[in-house]
């Protein structure tokens, strides 16, 4: 059984447009060479589903990159969907911080000032959306986000699990579509209101490894809604990191030439080591 994949699906012949995200081994593995505290792990895990999620909107060659800016202790939490099939993450804190971050919200963990940063590369152009991170979780954060960005109706629910080197998580996602009527608009209020209230009974264990097959969760939860699955796309860590692009990196520092004999390189991403001889930059 494929665990790691988003499938995108409608109800009711498409008054309702979702997708569903979960992830278990990918994330994982994108995790597993960082020493990052478990809070920061479920951050960029629960960021890493929901992003994947938003690409599954984006039809063609695209990028999309997640960003939670911040001061103190944590810096950056960043998430590149490279496409609507890989990802990698990576984030920057204060390495001596000796606050518990466990329950903190997200405006303690972030300190003053930060923000959402979500950007999609799309046939050579560039979009962007900021919000403040004002919300106390996660899942609030999205829910603003889309209150802001996209003004239709939206239910977010995000959660993760970290535990043992080994983590999970999922995002699932809820957007209403316009009606092409007033009446039908009225009627759509009506079931709008019941989705919530089914949406509402999903507990986080059930999106995530511990709870049924994907479309088996769609059916159980929505089974008067015909669920309709549209799209569906395997998810796997994927780093594109070389030695050619370390290279040209270190060729834009005008301090090259200052530079010792090699310079030894981690990729943020991957812990990939890369070391560059002086001569190969400055030959
Ligand atoms: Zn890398």
């Amino acid at each position: 059984m494929q665990t790691d994949k988003c499938i995108s699906f409608y109800l009711k012949n498409g008054m309702v447009k979702g997708h569903f995200c979960r992830l278990t081994r990918s994330i994982t593995n994108a995790l597993e060479n960082h020493q990052y505290p478990n809070k920061i792990k479920a951050i960029l895990a629960e960021m890493t589903a929901m992003s994947q999620c938003f690409t599954m909107d984006i039809k063609g060659e695209s990028q999309a990159t997640m960003q939670l800016m911040g001061t103190s202790p944590v810096k950056l939490a960043l998430t590149n969907s490279l496409d609507s099939q890989s990802f990698r993450c990576c984030a920057t804190f204060d390495q001596n911080f000796n606050v518990d971050i466990k329950n903190l919200s997200l405006p303690k963990i972030f300190g003053q000032g930060g923000k959402l940063v979500f950007t999609v590369d799309f046939e050579k152009q560039h979009y962007q959306t900021i919000v403040e991170l004002n919300a106390h979780s996660l899942q609030e954060c999205f829910q603003h986000y889309f209150t802001q960005s996209q003004q239709i109706q939206t239910i977010v629910l995000i959660c993760s699990d970290v535990k043992n080197n080994e983590t999970e998580s999922a995002a699932f996602l809820l957007q209403r579509m316009p009606a092409a009527s007033n009446s039908q608009e009225e009627e759509n209020d009506d079931l709008w209101h019941e989705i919530s209230c089914f949406s509402a009974t999903i507990k986080p264990y059930e999106l995530l490894s511990t709870g049924p097959e994907m479309e088996k969760l769609l059916d159980l939860v929505f089974k008067d809604l015909q669920p309709v699955v549209s799209r569906e796309t395997n998810l796997s860590f994927r780093c594109t990191c070389s030695k050619e692009k370390i290279m040209n990196i270190l060729k834009s520092f005008e301090a090259a030439e200052n530079q010792d004999e090699s310079t030894e390189i981690i990729c943020e991403y991957c812990h990939s080591k890369y070391v560059i001889d002086k001569n190969e930059i400055d030959p």
